[in-house]
Order: C-alpha cells, then structure tokens, then sequence
C-alpha cells in the first residue's frame, strides 16, 4: 500500500524503468538518439529522468534559470531517492545525470530527432513553442505533446509538419508509471507513430495509440471520478482524509483521489476538466468551483506546497496537519454508548464474515438465520474461515477457539432482545429490510444500536419503520469483511451523535478504519466507483479503444490494482448495474445513466465470472 509519507509516488516499482547502461544511445530506436524535453516541471523533468535513464542524449529546456534549476533538482531528488531504495547504484546514477544537459534556449533544440513539450497546458502556449521548434528543427525531426487533453490536432496544425506530430502521453511519475498514451490525429504519418512507439518501448513502457480526443484513454476515465471526489469534498459529504482513505482500502487504490490531484497539480487538473467539459459538454466534468478558486489562490497541490492538503514544503510529499485536519480528542464530544454484546441478522456472505470480525474482536456474537439448517451453516462456514486463517498463520488454533466460544447461533429474532448492537446483513430488497427493523423496533432493548450494512438502499427508510431513528445508523463493511479494513458509516438526518461516534468507536475496536459520511446513494465508494465503470462501458460502445487497452490505461497509467473491465467481471454485471441504476435514481444525473452495453449484457445473461462471460469469457 502506498504511503504518502515516505514516497512521492504511487507503486514505486523498478519494474519497467530500464537501467542506463550510461552509453547514450545504445538502447534507443532507429532514428532517435536526440531528445528535448521542454517544460522541465513535474512532467519534463520525469520524462527528461526516463529518457536519460534509457541512454538517450537528452537536452531538458526551461524557460528561466530558476525553472532549470528546479527541474535538475526534481531529477538529482528523484534519482537520489531511487539510489536510496536501491532501485539504482550510484555509477548508474551519475550515467543518468550525465546524459541531461540543461538549456534556458529553445534554440539549443536545433539538432534534435524528437522533442517532447511539457509546459502547462495551454492550448496557445503549446502552439506557439510548437511553432517555434517547427522553424529550428530538422525535416525529420518528430514533435510530440504531453498534453493530457488538449486537442493534438490543433496543437499539430501549428507547424509546417502536422504529419510529424503526435501526442506522447506520459503519466506521473514518469519514472514509475508504464503506460504512454500515443496520439495520433488524423493526419499522423503511420511511420511517425510507429517510430514513437518503439522510442515508448526502449524506454520500458507500455505505449497504447489512441485518437485524438479529450482526455484520451486514462484521464477520460479518471477525471470525471477525480471531479465527483472534488464535488462530495466541496459539499462536505465527507472529510478529504475520509474520501482518500475510502477509495485506498475499499478498492485498493495507490491513492485517494484528492491526494491524487494534489500531486498531478490543481492548475493541470483545472485545464483538463475545462478542455473535457468543452469539447464533450458533460456536467460531470464541469470543474467544480473550489479547483478554481483553489488555482486562483496559488493552491496548487503539491508543487506549491498546498492544494487539498498542505505540504511540508513546495514538491514535498510530506503532508503536515492543517486546519482542516481532523482532532480526535475523545474527552470532548458525545461519548460512545457500551458496546459487549453484537447482534448480526442475516446467513450470507456479509453475516459471516462479520460474525467472525465481530468473534475474532472478542465480541459476545449472537447470530440469527431463518433456519436451524442455516445456523448449522454458517457455523460451518465460519469454522472454514477460521481454518483457513489459521493454515495461513493469521490466527492461532488458541485464537480460533476463543473465537467460536463468543458465537451463538439462532433462528429466533427474539433472542437478540439484550445485545447492544444489532447488524443486518439481509438480502438487499427495501421491503424485507424494513419489515426486520420494524421487528427488531419491537424486540431489542432501549438505547441499543440498530444498524444496516446495505450498500445501496436508504438508511433513513429503515430508520423510519422504527420508533427510534436516532439509534439507527449504516455500518457498510466491504467484502471480505475478515479482510477489508474499510467500513462506512452512514448517518441520516436522524442518527444522533453518540450513535455514531458509538459506531466510530466499534470499528476501531474491530481493527477497521471507518469513514464517515452522510446518507446518499453508493455512500462514498460506490458513488465514486460505479460511475467511473459505467464510462468505462461507455468508452467500449463508442469503439474509442478496446478493453484490453482501457485495462491496461486504468492499471499501468494510474496504478489500479484492476482495470475496469476485469473488475466489472468480478463484481458481477447485475450487481454493477443495480448499483449504477441505483445512482441514476437517486442523482438524476444524465452521465450516471447505465450504459446500453452494460443492460444488454444483463439481458442476455452474461454476468461475468459467475456466468462464465461477461465482458470476456472465462473457462468454466
Ligand atoms: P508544471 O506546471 O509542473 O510544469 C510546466 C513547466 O513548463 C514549468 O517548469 C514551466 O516553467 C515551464 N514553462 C512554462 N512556459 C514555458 C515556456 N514558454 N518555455 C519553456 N518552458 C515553459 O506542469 P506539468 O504538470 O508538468 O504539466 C505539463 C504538461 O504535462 C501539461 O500539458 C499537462 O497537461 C501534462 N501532463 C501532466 C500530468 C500531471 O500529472 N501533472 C500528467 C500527464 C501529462
């Protein structure tokens, strides 16, 4: 798991990052042995590091001697950190520095092969010192833009060779990420973007070419999900740490996205959104209002030391406390009801894997199934569990007896009329859901807890069948809920605060890192994940890129332990589109909508992995 204090990039990994042999050229493609980088910032300096790194003679150009020198510094820094991890001996590292040199000219460019620019992205900028290079370099000479989302093809037409112009999409850090988007416009030589492939591949990566449209594979996909992130934060859904720490440990993110945006920069991040938004006019991605002001006030994410977060200092991952940083000071505010006792209603997946969360804790565990047979069940099941935990050295055989003494199972309701905390975990359906906390109303003792793992349906409904909404709240654990961390707790406008601050407190007895956060539709993770999927699906109908590549983008360009497609076939395909469906309902948001080839797979019965097919087929 990435962890911000000690690196400055998700998944470091020296996979993919050749190792100079510090003999420039000797690794690199037919015929490009020169490269420029202009713009020696967050992005020109990695990509100036990963040419250098792969031998290639690389002239790095800023525009003032104080840009110069932070790029060289981002480069020294970078490379010495690698040193220090041991992903790099010192000759190879002197071999690196020795093949950057460093220029305030554009015109030292001259005898270039290929030129990467990586100034901040604007249209006009872009275009003017492409217009400049034109006029300097050779005929042969290729010219490439890192741009993120700017249209390749008007960057292109600003030269005498559109032809000869690409996009060469890096992601950062361009020293660890793989992936390199390859923009071809439809007036690209095939020659060019072959010859730009292959330089993407001497350097270790993972090139897809892509056509010419905002956001290409990757921020396409990312951007719209950064932006919702941006939007829950702004309305004060959740806090930043809970949103960041949500999307970490629920779906295995390297990072959380506002953490995310801190370091791809708020100024970057501001452009992207306003290029999508205007070329594809989707409110989703409108960029909301606070980036803005955010840029305004010079909070530009890391670079500057301050966005989201604040930073030790400018480029420094080090987050230092701030205002907005959370005080967990348990002498003020509502204390936490006494919790000894846990109920859990329910005989599937979620129960018990909570009963043995709850066992394992030291809990008294009473469970409740409709059946003796589904008792015997679950104790089974949860006996299986525990073997396996211990063959796997997570439990002793000391633990796991101790475990099964706190677990009673029952097939009567009524039995839970003395615990402190009662958990369903029944099948998601609205009716059944509030006929059990009606009934649960009736049975469980005054001032108990009453709570809900649903992921999808509204807690406040349930609270309401009940005469006591204020003990009502949501405790949506994650699947497998021996082994997920995370878990959401969901408050309604009627939860009182020492129910919460009670769940708070349970989760943190349990080992689990809880977030919180109001009452809507998909809570945090699914709101932010589905949506991201369903664009995903959107982008294969449209036939913009195939779903190997869309995979591959979302895994080597932004560190995903899964692409989308792989994580839809896992997931399910009913179950994804309930949930997207769900948010639809709820939001009324048009770009929520589920995708036409995401129904269509449901009708025909293509679920994924459970099926045997679903965006792929699988052996059964
Ligand atoms: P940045 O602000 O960190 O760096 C821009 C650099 O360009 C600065 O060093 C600046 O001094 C220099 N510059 C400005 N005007 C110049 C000029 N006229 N001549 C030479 N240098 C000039 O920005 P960044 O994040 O590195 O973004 C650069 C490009 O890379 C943008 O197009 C961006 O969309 C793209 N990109 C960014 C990311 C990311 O995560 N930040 C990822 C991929 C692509």
């Amino acid at each position: 798991m990435y962890d911000r204090r000690v690196g400055d990039c998700p998944r470091p990994s020296a996979e993919g990052v050749p190792q100079s042999n510090g003999i420039a050229g000797s690794q690199m493609e037919g015929k490009v042995s020169k490269v420029g980088v202009v713009g020696l910032g967050t992005m020109g300096a990695g990509i100036a590091e990963v040419f250098a790194r792969a031998g290639y003679d690389v002239l790095g150009v800023d525009e003032s001697e104080g840009a110069v020198e932070r790029g060289r510094a981002h480069v020294d820094g970078s490379t010495n950190r690698a040193v220090s991890r041991g992903k790099l001996t010192d000759v190879e590292r002197a071999g690196i520095l020795a093949n950057i040199k460093y220029s305030t000219s554009l015109d030292d460019l001259a005898d270039r092969d290929l030129v990467i620019e990586a100034v901040p992205e604007q249209l006009e900028l872009k275009r003017r010192i492409m217009a400049h290079l034109d006029g300097i370099l050779a005929p042969h000479a290729i010219l490439a833009s890192n741009t993120s989302s700017l249209s390749v093809t008007q960057i292109s037409v600003a030269t005498s060779r559109p032809a000869r112009v690409v996009g060469m999409h890096f992601f950062n850090p361009a020293p660890v990420l793989r992936f390199v988007e390859i923009v071809q416009t439809v007036v690209s030589d095939p020659e060019v973007v072959a010859t730009v492939r292959g330089v993407a591949e001497s350097l270790g990566k993972e090139p897809v070419v892509v056509g010419d449209k905002a956001g290409f594979i990757a921020n396409a996909l990312l951007f719209g999900y950064l932006n919702h992130a941006i939007s829950m934060y702004e309305n004060r859904y959740a806090t930043r740490e809970d949103i960041d720490a949500a999307m970490r440990l629920g779906c295995g993110l390297p990072m959380g996205p506002l953490a995310l945006l801190d370091l791809i920069g708020l100024d970057t991040a501001y452009e992207v959104l306003d290029t999508m938004y205007r070329e594809g006019r989707d409110r989703l991605h409108a960029p909301s209002p606070i980036l803005k002001q955010l840029v305004t006030a010079g909070l530009r994410g890391r670079k500057s030391g301050r966005g989201f977060y604040s930073y030790e200092q400018p480029n420094s991952p080090v987050v230092i406390p701030d205002a907005a940083t959370p005080i967990n000071d348990a002498s003020s505010g509502p204390i936490p009801r006494s919790i000894q006792s846990v109920g859990i209603v329910g005989s599937g997946t979620m129960a018990t894997g909570m009963i043995e969360v709850f066992a394992r804790a030291g809990f008294d565990t009473i469970f409740v199934a409709r059946s003796p047979e589904k008792v015997a069940k679950v104790l089974a099941n949860l006996q299986k569990s525990l073997d396996k935990g211990v063959a796997r050295g997570k439990l002793t055989q000391d633990e796991r007896a101790e475990a099964l003494t706190h677990v009673t199972g029952t097939s009567t309701l009524d039995d839970l009329s003395r615990v402190d905390l009662v958990i369903e975990a029944v099948v998601e359906e609205l009716g059944v859901k509030t006929a059990l906390f009606a009934a649960l109303d009736e049975i469980c003792r005054s001032g108990a807890v009453i709570a809900t793992t649903t992921s999808s349906l509204p807690v406040v409904e349930l609270a309401a069948a009940t005469s006591r909404p204020q003990d009502v709240v949501g405790l949506h654990f994650f699947n497998p809920a021996a082994v997920m961390r995370l878990v959401e707790v969901v408050h309604t406008v009627a939860t009182s605060d020492d129910v919460i601050v009670t769940a708070i407190d349970v989760c943190q007895r349990l080992g689990k890192h809880p977030v919180q956060c109001a009452d809507r539709a998909g809570f945090i993770v699914n709101a932010l994940l589905f949506p991201y999927l369903n664009d995903a699906v959107k982008m294969l109908e449209a036939n913009y890129a195939s779903a190997d590549d869309i995979d591959t983008a979302m895994k080597t360009g932004c560190g995903y332990p899964m692409g989308p497609f792989e994580l839809l076939d896992v997931v399910g395909l009913d179950v994804s589109h309930a949930i997207q469906r769900t948010l639809y309902l709820e939001f009324r948001e048009r770009g929520f909508a589920p995708a036409p080839l995401l129904e269509h797979l449901v009708t025909a019965g293509y679920l994924g992995r459970k099926t045997g097919r679903g965006f792929r087929t699988y052996a059964v």
